[in-house]
């Protein structure tokens, strides 16, 4: 059994991203909070929460990873910014909640000179102030590929943020394989060396999620360019080892690779019958 989907648009609201990821053969899947460059999140109906809720219960859906959008900087060095991202970020967890027990994934941020301490500090105040007792929501901190001046670079940079959290049961990672990429760890030769090193930093069970990407760039690129599976330089096969890798079963798997529906239900078609 595995969990495979893509990222999705929630323009037609709730109920319709679960019915379309069916139509293109997935069984989870992920969408923007709000429009990813910002703005206001349009409110859903309540009506249309609960049958999304029924419907991912009755399709056997697995986790959502939801994502925050780009524009959050929870350690921007701009105060008034490092502030509305702090204010999306709890509406955006309130919003997940509506929809209970699934993953809500964040870029940790872009330091932009503060330098990493200060940045991880001002990262894990924010998650320390929209974690709350008694909600079900798991927060993802994603591994990115290094491009400028991004946290959580490497292994070693999300688990300093994670160290500072009070409520670290509330707190996982989603391992995006193009970040991993081009954030220097190599994936294609030596899978089970980068997964011990995330063992070793951050705790495996921390792993709770998948973006599987290809990247258009090589090891240690740090550009964040992903491509369609089999396309890029980490290939069809490194991707395959990645989901069948016996320590990374039961995780939601999502593509964010550049295509259109039939794309995606391709790549969702050769991931399912490679079991
Ligand atoms: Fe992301
Ligand atoms: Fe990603
Ligand atoms: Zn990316």
């Amino acid at each position: 059994m595995i969990y495979i989907g893509n990222h999705v648009s929630v323009s037609d609201g709730y109920l319709a991203m679960g019915v379309g990821e069916s139509a293109l053969g997935g069984n989870t899947f992920a969408f923007f909070t709000r429009n990813p460059r910002g703005g206001t999140a349009k409110a859903v109906p309540q009506e249309d929460i609960d049958a999304l809720k029924d419907y991912l219960a009755r399709e056997n859906f697995g986790p959502l990873v939801v994502h925050a959008p780009y524009t959050m900087n929870l350690c921007s060095a701009k105060e008034d910014v490092r502030e509305f991202s702090l204010r999306f970020f709890a509406e955006d967890l309130a919003r997940v909640e509506q929809l209970p027990g699934q993953f809500l994934n964040f870029h940790p941020g872009s330091h932009l000179g503060q330098g990493y301490d200060v940045a991880s500090k001002q990262i894990a105040h924010a998650i320390n102030e929209v974690l709350k007792e008694g909600q079900t929501t798991t927060l993802l901190l994603e591994v990115m590929a290094g491009k400028g001046t991004e946290v959580g670079r490497n292994f070693q940079e999300i688990a300093g943020i994670i160290d500072q959290v009070d409520m670290k049961e509330r707190v996982g990672v989603c391992f995006d394989t193009c970040h991993v990429w081009e954030g220097g760890y190599d994936i294609v030769n030596d899978l089970d060396g980068v997964l011990k090193e995330f063992d070793e930093h951050i705790g495996i069970d921390k792993l709770m999620a998948v973006h599987l990407n290809d990247s258009k760039n090589p090891i240690g690129a740090h550009k964040d360019r992903h491509e369609k599976i089999g396309l890029g330089c980490i290939g069809k096969d490194a991707l395959l080892n990645v989901v069948h890798h016996p320590l990374l079963q039961g995780r939601p798997f999502i593509l964010e690779t550049p295509n259109d529906d039939a794309g995606y239900a391709a790549e969702i078609k050769l991931i399912k019958e490679s079991f």
